[in-house]
């Protein structure tokens, strides 16, 4: 039987490209999306693969969907934490609703989504987590305090949950992007898009294709000795040790 994959923002941007890639290698997957019903249902109608609305900043929420999921599809082997907003500002200028939103969706999402189902991973001796950090998680942004803090906090949570689950077949690791043709890069100013590119080592922003490659190398079996590893997948433009 085909191991299921919940990807959290599994129907648009990077999580897209990362629900189709496990689909087309075969499991059972299950997209998030926090909002957008017209998105969600398209994709729905073009891939046939099942959406699931739920908020990954709220922990009830994550645990009804999860065993909603859990319900339709079988026990979760994958987990893909992918879903995550930006709310940019220096900090002299950062409201503090901008700071938590950023801090709840990104971050605690890591929380919410795994504890309700690593109980079950761990008995049945498989899992895999992929957490989707950033490039400024890494190496800091200006104007993004809040998303470097949660990005750096969801590799420290890796980190750590590596070492719980190693000896459970549960591996942990991260992806951090670079800059990626999305809607969410797309929102940058072209002036500011120009020098970021301009940065970029191979000339060019990502595909969100690039990144699921990588998220599906981690989810295989072929990725078992891999745990608390960060793959960076930035064109170069940070090389981080
Ligand atoms: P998009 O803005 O294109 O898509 C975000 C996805 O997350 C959407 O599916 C959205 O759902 C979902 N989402 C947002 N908030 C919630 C929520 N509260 N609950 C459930 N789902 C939610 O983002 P990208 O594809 O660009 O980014 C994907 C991930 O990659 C993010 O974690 C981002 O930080 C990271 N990243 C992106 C980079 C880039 O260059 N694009 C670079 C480095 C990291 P809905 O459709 O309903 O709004």
């Amino acid at each position: 039987m085909s191991k299921v994959a919940i990807v959290t923002g599994g129907t648009r941007g990077i999580g897209q490209a990362i629900s189709l890639e496990l689909k087309h290698r075969g499991y059972r997957v299950a997209a998030n999306y926090g909002g957008n019903d017209e998105a969600a249902q398209k994709f729905k109608a073009e891939t046939d693969i099942p959406v699931f609305k739920w908020d990954v900043g709220d922990y009830d929420a994550c645990a009804a969907g999860l065993a909603e999921v859990e319900k339709e599809l079988g026990p979760i082997a994958v987990i893909v934490n992918n879903a995550g907003i930006t709310r940019d500002a220096m900090l002299h200028r950062m409201t503090p609703q901008q700071w938590r939103e950023v801090i709840r969706v990104d971050l605690d999402s890591m929380f919410n989504m795994v504890q309700p189902v690593i109980n079950g991973m761990r008995d049945r001796n498989f899992g895999r987590i992929i957490n989707i950090s950033s490039i400024n998680g890494q190496k800091g942004q200006m104007g993004q305090t809040n998303y470097s803090a949660a990005k750096a906090g969801v590799i420290g949570f890796t980190k750590a949950l590596a070492q719980e689950n190693a000896k459970k077949g549960i591996t942990v690791n991260v992806v951090a992007p670079g800059y990626i043709d999305t809607e969410m890069v797309q929102a940058v100013p072209e002036k500011v898009l120009e020098s970021i590119i301009a940065q970029i080592p191979v000339g060019r922003l990502g595909k969100a294709e690039e990144i699921a490659k990588a998220v599906a190398f981690l989810a295989s079996d072929d990725a078992g000795f891999i745990t608390g590893s960060t793959i960076t997948a930035n064109g170069g433009q940070y090389i981080a040790t």
